[in-house]
Order: structure tokens, then C-alpha cells, then sequence
């Protein structure tokens, strides 16, 4: 993402891990009238907001550390942890959604680089790989060779990948040119 599109992104820090990103990948908490906190799906609830991951981690360290019902001066119960965790549930199924609306979109119009060969081959050479979780040294290596790509290891297999995109299987690695509006898209994802 170029600095121009960043500019008007305000970001936010998640309170636990203080990551930065901006709203639309954070969860929004605040405090109820009665004093308990409360996920804002809307991100639109009036008072004080605080963010956190949609991270299992995170809640997890924010359950143990009251650092929530400190920031806000609130207390919790079973309910709000249980909400925060469907909540982090539904972001990675959101995600994953988008990512597989982004590739198939990005195949059609041609752009989509499937495997290391394509890739070393394009005369691009600003790209945006993304890798199944369960990809060969070779492939790794491949990548290790190449350091001016950018890389994301996704939480996808080789079999959803190869499937995603429509292949027969043993898609371990794909190519997008980083200046692309997919590969934008895709990076604001935060996969
Ligand atoms: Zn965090």
C-alpha cells in the first residue's frame, strides 16, 4: 500500500499487542450503560472504544489481564468473552471469503501467476507471492532466492488453494503483480 491510500486509513492498535490496522481488522469494545463491556459490530457505538485482534491470542491475554475493564473502567462477563471469540471467528471467515473472491477475480482477468515457474518468468518483478501453509523446501527456496517478492504464507492448504482457483491440485504458490489493485486488496486483507 502506498503511503498516498495509507494517509486515509486511521489506524488503530490492538491494546494487547499494539499491532496497527486499521478498523475494519480490529474489534471494536466498549462499555454498555450499565457499566459491562460490549463487542461493537457496528464500530459506531457512542463513548470510548478500544481495539483488539481478532485474535484467539490476544482475547485470550486480554481475558487474563483485565486490561479492558481497566482501559474502560468497566467489568465483563461470560457473554462478552464468548461474543469477542465468535466475533474473531467470523473476521477469519470474512476474510477468507474475500481472498478466495480476490484470487478468482485476479485468474480471470489474467493476472494471476500460478506457480514458481510463471512467476520467474513474468517480466514483473514487483509481486506479491502467497504460499500454501503446506508448500515444499523447494518452493521455500525458491522464494528464499527471490527476495525482492513480497511473501504471505496463507492458512490455506495446497488442495483449497489448487481448488480455489480452479485447478486440479498442487498449487503450492501464486504470483501477483504488487502494483495490482488485487495484490492491494489482497494486502489490506492483514492475512
Ligand atoms: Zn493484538
Amino acid at each position: 500500500m502506498d503511503n498516498k491510500t495509507k494517509k486515509h486509513i486511521p489506524q488503530r492498535s490492538c491494546v494487547i499487542c499494539r499491532a496497527k490496522s486499521s478498523k475494519d481488522n480490529l474489534i471494536r469494545i466498549v462499555k454498555d450503560p450499565e457499566n459491562l463491556l460490549v463487542v461493537d459490530t457496528s464500530k459506531k457505538l457512542p463513548g470510548r472504544g478500544i481495539y483488539l485482534c481478532p485474535d484467539l491470542e490476544c482475547i485470550e491475554k486480554a481475558k487474563k489481564s483485565h486490561v479492558p475493564e481497566n482501559i474502560l473502567r468497566a467489568s465483563s462477563n461470560e457473554i462478552f468473552w464468548e461474543n469477542l471469540v465468535e466475533n474473531a471467528k467470523n473476521f477469519d471467515e470474512n476474510k477468507n471469503l474475500k481472498l478466495r473472491s480476490i484470487l478468482g477475480l485476479a485468474r480471470k482477468a489474467g493476472v494471476l501467476l500460478i506457480g514458481s515457474e510463471r512467476i520467474e518468468n513474468s517480466k514483473e518483478r514487483k509481486i506479491l507471492v502467497l504460499l500454501a501453509n503446506d508448500c515444499s523446501e523447494g518452493v521455500k527456496n525458491f522464494l528464499a532466492s527471490h527476495r525482492e517478492f513480497q511473501s504471505i504464507i496463507l492458512d490455506i492448504s495446497m488442495n483449497e488453494l489448487s481448488e480455489i482457483i480452479g485447478s486440479r491440485g498442487g498449487v503450492q504458490i501464486l504470483g501477483l503483480p504488487l502494483n495490482s489493485g488485487f495484490a492491494k486488496k489482497i494486502l489490506s486483507l492483514n492475512l
